[in-house]
């Protein structure tokens, strides 16, 4: 099986004639955009149509760019013409940026939005694109600002962001004396031997001493630009900021996080349990939060994943098991780890082509098949999502999340139901290793990022006080659920999600998303099959209303803690099997 991902349907290479051709069809269709805004002697509505019409050209053709671009970095992070034609697509997105607040302001400006966009059935397609933009206006900069704001995010944040996959990539650490990429070090976490992952865990440790600093000034400078942002575009916090533009408000938030913190203790005796198991006194160390147990920690070739995720998808939906099939046929996967690849998996859609890329760091555990289930997911919520104008496909990081939850969830529960008594444990371990990582990890990475954005109002914070910062944040999340001796202090150092240039609280998502993922499993298991159709709606709606709205649709009260108080508790059922086989084993 090819383990590397085809990009030839893209481009050739940087030399192909139609990259460079692409590369100037960008600017025309910007020039159009730019025409259609200052349009003279034609109806709102019509120049309304006309811009929004020049952007959906122009982003078909930055989504091809932009893949080839930033898919060829994140596999080959010293590709040096890959990172020039990032910087001059960067570039190019700034003046992107720039049409795309001219056309806000136009909306924002209509005397009444409404009536235009009923005069029009063109304009109705993608309503609520349009009156987004008309919320969008109040948050506005200053139009003589804007530009030169743009411009020093190129070398402030945006730059930091850079500096950080860089420092990332191409980070090695001494492992029982070979130099291994990190991605590969902590994949060492879920090996079978505790030796293994006990060096594994030192060694990664002790190398962050190379990185601290550097990386400390990224993620100082990355939260202290959005600190600056926040106040120029009038958001009375960041997180504010981040609420409004994702389209979830603060009641949601609230609700899932006091739900969270009430079910805090469950986790907790879980990871007791699993230490027990372990043969650990008390809390679990910190390098055994991935430790398999039970009979399945062997380890899987990707062939035997591939059947694995064909056979149990097969089961509950043939059309997603083809799906899966043909990602790895078509070639849309990158498998191993290597030096100059990126860390972690991620999905990344190419819509214009109705095709989506996948990278993962294929190891070999339970996990490493549960990843693949979970781009999958992303994957195939970009499959449901084709054809929609790129106006609409503007998914909130919360729900961006449902569809791959939902896979994993697929995948546990058929895996579970013809599961010998003996295997069971070890996959109600897996799916609670994740679900810890997914509440209770993501909660300490909330309270951690909350503290540093604050901070950040007084001073840049030392490496001293960030890792302190982090200790204190899993004290208050995982609380005796870890050994108080054994937690890491440097999980700022190799998390991505702190140091996106624009996007903040990359975490509560997380838990929104897992949480959510679960109560629309538990729908499904209700309604059956006859649920498909509406869960590829629900899919194919997440650009296209508030996040209230979009779970509305299915029967779900995002705003109620009950809510969350029902999703958690199906993770709790798996918590007290767990305890009680464990408890039986001991
Ligand atoms: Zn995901």
């Amino acid at each position: 099986m090819q383990d590397r991902w085809d990009l030839s349907f893209l481009y050739q290479g940087f030399e192909d004639p139609a990259f460079q051709r692409d590369l100037g069809r960008a600017v025309e269709l910007m020039d159009a955009v730019d025409a259609a805004l200052k349009a003279e002697n034609v109806s709102d509505a019509e120049r309304l149509e006309a811009i929004l019409d020049a952007d959906e050209a122009l982003s078909a053709v930055i989504d091809r760019l932009w893949s080839f671009v930033g898919l060829t970095l994140s596999v080959d992070a010293t590709n040096e013409t890959a990172a020039r034609y990032d910087d001059r697509l960067s570039m190019m997105g700034n003046r992107m940026s720039l049409l795309t607040s001219a056309a806000v302001r136009f909306v924002g400006q209509l005397p009444d939005v409404e009536a235009v966009i009923a005069s029009s059935t063109k304009l109705q397609s993608v309503a609520y694109a349009i009156r987004t933009m008309a919320r969008e206006y109040r948050h506005t900069l200053p139009e003589p600002l804007e530009p030169w704001i743009l411009e020093m995010k190129l070398s402030g944040g945006s730059a930091f962001s850079q500096l950080r996959d860089k420092l990332d990539a191409g980070h090695l650490v001494d492992y029982r004396g070979e130099q291994l990429p990190l991605a590969a070090v902590r994949g060492l976490a879920y090996d079978p031997d505790p030796a293994v992952r006990r060096d594994a865990y030192e060694a990664e440790l002790a190398s962050y001493k190379k990185i601290e600093l550097p990386m400390s000034y990224c993620l100082n400078s990355i939260k202290k630009e959005a600190r600056t942002l926040a106040i120029a575009h009038d958001y009375e916090s960041v997180l504010d900021m981040t609420l409004q533009e994702s389209r979830m408000d603060r009641q949601t938030l609230d609700a899932m996080l006091d739900a969270i913190v009430e079910y805090l203790p469950h986790f907790r005796r879980y990871l007791r349990a699993k230490a027990k198991l372990l043969g650990h006194e008390g809390g679990l160390p910190f390098y055994d939060l991935f430790a398999p147990v039970g009979k399945d920690g062997k380890t899987y070739t990707v062939e035997e994943a591939r059947q694995i995720l064909s056979e149990e998808f097969g089961k509950f939906n043939p059309e997603m098991a083809a799906f899966m099939e043909h990602a790895f046929d078509a070639r849309w996967i990158d498998l191993y780890p290597r030096e100059g690849k990126s860390g972690g998996a991620f999905c990344a859609s190419v819509h214009c082509d109705d095709r989506s890329l996948v990278l993962t760091n294929f190891q070999g555990s339970f996990s490493d098949i549960s990843t693949l289930a979970h781009e999958l997911g992303h994957a195939w919520h970009n499959r449901c999502a084709a054809g929609l104008p790129y106006a609409l496909l503007d998914v909130p990081m919360q729900l961006a999340e449902t569809a791959s939850i939902f896979n994993e969830t697929v995948l546990a529960w058929q895996v579970l139901s013809h599961a010998a008594p003996e295997q069971e444990i070890a996959v109600l371990e897996s799916g609670l290793m994740e679900a810890t990582q997914t509440v209770v990890d993501i909660y300490s990475r909330f309270l951690f990022e909350k503290e540093v954005i604050e901070t950040r109002a007084d001073h840049a914070m030392s490496t001293e006080e960030l890792k302190d910062a982090m200790l204190r944040a899993q004290e208050a999340s995982y609380g005796d659920g870890l050994d108080k001796d054994i937690r890491h202090p440097y999980m700022w150092a190799c998390k991505s999600h702190y140091y996106s240039s624009g996007l903040n609280f990359y975490n509560f998502p997380y838990a929104f998303g897992l949480l959510f993922g679960k109560g629309v499993f538990a729908r499904w298991l209700e309604k059956g099959e006859a649920f498909l159709p509406e869960y590829n709606a629900l899919l194919r709606s997440c650009g296209s209303a508030d996040i209230a709205d979009v779970a509305a649709s299915v029967g779900i009260d995002v705003r109620s803690r009950d809510f969350w108080r029902s999703s958690l508790e199906v993770i709790r059922k798996d918590i007290d099997r767990f305890c009680e086989l464990a408890a039986n084993r001991g």
